[in-house]
């Protein structure tokens, strides 16, 4: 039978709570334990001190389905919005996690026991990776799961294993993949062409086993403890027969909403514009309803290149009047019953999102007429000046990766080092003027930290990260 997004939601929290586990609220957006990092962005993140041991709780066992928002750092998925089955801005990870109680045995079992027995999925269909030395792991999967010992993949790099920066709790994981059929390209996990849309990881399983300092191992932890995490429009996907996310109950909704209200066809063509209206629109309406506003730096700054990003895109599709907000009722439709907050931010996040749209359709028809004029000289495989889109930026508000986006479908890219440099000429003229009308040094203290949290607003993760890492 059909089971929709909010019913797999459920039947996830469902089945860890009749296992034991307390039912934890999505933590919100903005992380509230660590000014570092940009916004949640996996399952374990407001957990991180109880794993650490700096907090305690009241529960030993919990499962939660958190908001998530991959938009920056080394988790950025915004450019592979549009163009993937499988990626979002925001998304929800549904996740079990234990404090020092179960480990890796249960942790496959009680995996296992969900996806195939409580959902009903075929064996034959799912593939596992465990880290390469992790034979416990390896031995685990073939006792409780029963799988050949070719679906069970080794992999040696920092994919499977996992470390809370250079300090902390670590240990190897283990991902399960779903097999949407060899009619999807791709390969699976380890190959050559595991970036494709035919294998596709749903569940991410983290073992925290050993103790870390400065980047090396020290030792085994006491209590060992599970951290997982799941992509419910992932399962949702694969749960609902279809092997894309952008065809699941809450994306057809959003996507028909946008094709009504533009009057487009919502294939061909316009396929990327309408998927990624309907991701900005999730990852906008949650943002704002959890406290951020467009800015021109730091989160709000995030937002502001998503929102403007789903506008350009509305544009594209002939908009002659802005949309955003008329899709907001749709997304409470879809979502507000599980995050009531939304309801209750309705008027905030349409307000903030028709400001938005105003502002920016004022300067974007002049931007793109000056974005066509540079290109229709250039050809695909060419680089467009970084002063170009540096212009772009700065008189007609349009973020970098919106510019990059508009050039992807010509195949062309932009100079980045000297979008850079026409940047720093900036600041360093806008400097030299509050110098020379006599500002006080303590101007020139905020543009030191302007520019750091500038520098800084990209790095809630480091590249030899492992997943759900907060550094
Ligand atoms: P991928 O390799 O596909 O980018 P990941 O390894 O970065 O995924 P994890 O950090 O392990 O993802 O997160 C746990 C789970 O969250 C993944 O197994 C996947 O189901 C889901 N997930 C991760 N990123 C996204 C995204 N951008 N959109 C939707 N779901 C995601
Ligand atoms: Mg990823
Ligand atoms: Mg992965
Ligand atoms: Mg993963």
């Amino acid at each position: 039978h059909f089971m929709s997004t909010n019913d797999i939601r459920r039947s996830f929290l469902d089945y860890f709570e009749k296992a034991g586990h307390a039912r934890v609220a999505s933590a919100p957006l903005v992380p509230q334990n660590d000014p570092t990092l940009m916004f949640v962005n996996a399952g374990m993140v407001p957990f991180k001190n109880v794993f650490t041991g700096l907090e305690t709780r009241p529960y030993g066992t919990a499962a939660s389905s958190q908001k998530c928002v991959r938009a920056g750092g080394k988790h950025n998925d915004l450019d592979n919005v549009g163009y993937t089955a499988r990626h979002h801005t925001f998304f929800e990870m549904l996740g079990n996690f234990s404090f020092g109680q179960y480990f890796k045995d249960q942790a496959i079992t009680h995996a296992w026991t969900l996806l195939t027995k409580v959902w009903g999925l075929p064996a034959d269909k799912l593939t596992v990776t465990v880290y390469h030395t992790d034979d416990e792991a390896f031995d685990l999967w073939k006792r409780i799961a029963g799988l050949p010992d070719d679906r069970i993949i080794r992999i040696a790099t920092s994919d499977n294993f996992w470390t809370m920066g250079d300090s902390g709790p670590c240990g190897p994981c283990s991902e399960i993949f779903y097999d949407h059929g060899d009619h999807i390209p791709g390969g699976p996990p380890g190959s050559p062409d595991e970036d494709g849309d035919r294998f596709v990881e749903i569940w991410n399983l983290v073992f925290m086993q050993y103790e870390q300092l400065d980047n090396a191992i020290v030792g085994d932890l006491p209590k060992p403890s599970i951290d997982t995490g799941m992509g419910l429009e992932r399962v949702a996907a694969v749960l609902q027969g279809c092997h894309d996310n952008y065809d699941t109950d809450t994306f057809k909704a959003l996507i028909a909403a946008s094709g009504a209200l533009t009057g487009t066809a919502t294939t061909g063509d316009n396929q990327a514009s309408h998927r990624i209206i309907a991701d900005h629109l999730r990852t906008s309406g949650f943002l704002v309803a959890d406290g951020v506003l467009p800015a021109n730096e730091g989160r709000g700054y995030v937002l502001r290149r998503i929102m403007r990003r789903a506008m350009r895109h509305a544009h594209l599709l002939g908009a002659k009047e802005p949309l955003m907000h008329r899709l907001v009722p749709s997304l409470i439709a879809e979502m507000g019953a599980a995050y009531p907050e939304l309801l209750r931010a309705q008027a905030s996040i349409e307000s903030t999102l028709l400001q938005e749209e105003r502002q920016f359709r004022r300067t974007l028809t002049n931007g793109l007429r000056l974005l066509d004029e540079a290109t229709a000289t250039m050809s695909a495989g060419d680089t467009l000046p970084g002063d170009t889109a540096f212009k772009l930026y700065d008189t007609f508000g349009f973020p970098y990766d919106l510019t990059e986006d508009a050039l992807r479908g010509l195949d062309m890219h932009i100079d980045r080092a000297g979008f850079e440099a026409a940047m720093a000429e900036q600041k360093r003229a806008a400097r030299a003027a509050w110098k020379g009308s006599g500002a006080k040094a303590s101007d020139d203290i905020w543009f030191d930290i302007a520019e750091q949290s500038g520098s800084t607003e990209f790095l809630g993760y480091t590249a030899t990260a492992g997943e759900g890492q907060v550094v």
